[in-house]
């Protein structure tokens, strides 16, 4: 036997990098018709998410407690999801606009939570504490005139797991593995609580829905795009700091359980699911210096999904907002961007 003079090829990982640069995802635009080509890629990335297609139960809505604030009201509120998964989430009613108001569902990311959107402690709701990055994005809509449904995402905050028998620093983890093995993603179920709010927001009357938007930060941002990507009631959205490309955030550098969705980079790129969302205006907010989604590949993507908003004749509605800092939310540039897309409607 001869004596081998190259290095065996042992690690798991440089064979996934290899994989995936001889890849192309099989679905990604390719120039053709954009109501066509969505009509294809959509149903496959909702089957792949596990989006849950069950009977909708009775939303149930019960009121937890409701306070003025300087720029309106802040209500908490428990719905049912699915039986047995219940969301909680605070509705903002801005003081100073006449209903019907444009609404925004807002999620934060792996913070403590969706106490963030309103700037008060956790446990206590009561106790005003300072919100760091921008995320106190229910108070940024109301002090708009926008209305804002701020929802608890699964795993994260009150909705955090307390069953897990090894707590990481990612409280995601076994969610988001049970899910995988039961068909479902966490990232499919989070969006479906998505679709759970716009069902509340359908019982009330003061609601403009040619005015319904989504935003978030980071795993809000992810779950901002794949809404936007899924959810035909949305008009609008903000994903902060998440749109890259797969291929340069979750494929190289680390990231938690709940980022992944089995398969779907045999079939598309990010810029492609946030390209099933075309012609409707997207303002996509990024950070300069985010370690986790760098801006080159970010720019590179934004590349792509331009040419997927040209081709369905809405190039100037498709936004990348740069950030001169890290992963957080950018309030002062993104905000004149989305409310000029807002007034043109
Ligand atoms: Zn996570």
């Amino acid at each position: 036997m001869p004596v081998s003079n190259t290095e065996p090829a042992l690690s798991p990982s440089l064979f996934h990098r290899r994989l995936m640069d001889d890849m192309q995802p099989s679905m990604s635009f390719d120039g053709g018709d954009v109501v066509e080509w969505q009509a294809r890629l959509r149903p496959k990335v909702r089957e792949l998410v596990g989006f849950p297609d069950g009977e909708r139960i009775s939303l149930n809505p019960q009121s937890l407690w409701k306070r003025d604030h300087p720029d309106g009201t802040i209500e908490k509120l428990v719905f049912h999801s699915e039986p047995g998964s219940d969301i909680l989430a605070y509705l903002c009613l801005p003081a100073n606009a006449i209903p019907p108001y444009p609404f925004f569902i807002c999620v934060q990311g792996h913070t403590t939570g969706m106490h963030h959107s309103i700037a008060v402690e956790r446990d206590d709701n009561s106790v005003p504490m300072e919100v760091a990055g921008d995320r106190d994005f229910g108070l940024q809509c109301m002090a708009r005139g926008i209305g804002a449904l701020c929802i608890e995402q699964r795993s994260f905050g009150e909705r955090r797991e307390l069953v897990q028998e090894q707590v990481s620093t990612h409280g995601c983890h076994d969610a988001s593995m049970h899910a995988l093995m039961l068909g479902r993603t966490l990232i499919g179920e989070r969006v479906f609580d998505v679709d759970r709010g716009l069902d509340f927001l359908e019982t009330r009357d003061d609601v403009d829905w040619s005015r319904i938007g989504i935003m978030g930060n980071s795993g809000g941002g992810t779950i901002s795009l794949f809404s936007a990507a899924l959810l035909r009631r949305i008009k609008f959205a903000m994903p902060s700091c998440y749109f890259c490309t797969f291929r340069d955030s979750m494929m190289s550098i680390y990231h938690c359980a709940d980022n992944y969705v089995p398969g779907l980079l045999k079939y598309a790129e990010m810029a492609d699911v946030m390209g099933l969302f075309a012609p409707r205006p997207v303002v996509l907010v990024c950070g300069v210096e985010d370690t986790i989604f760098p801006v080159d590949a970010t720019r590179r993507a934004f590349s792509d999904l331009q040419r997927i908003y040209r081709a369905a004749g809405a190039a100037d509605r498709c936004h990348l907002v740069e950030g001169a800092g890290g992963h957080r939310f950018y309030a002062d540039d993104a905000w004149p961007v989305m409310l000029g897309e807002l007034e043109r409607g």
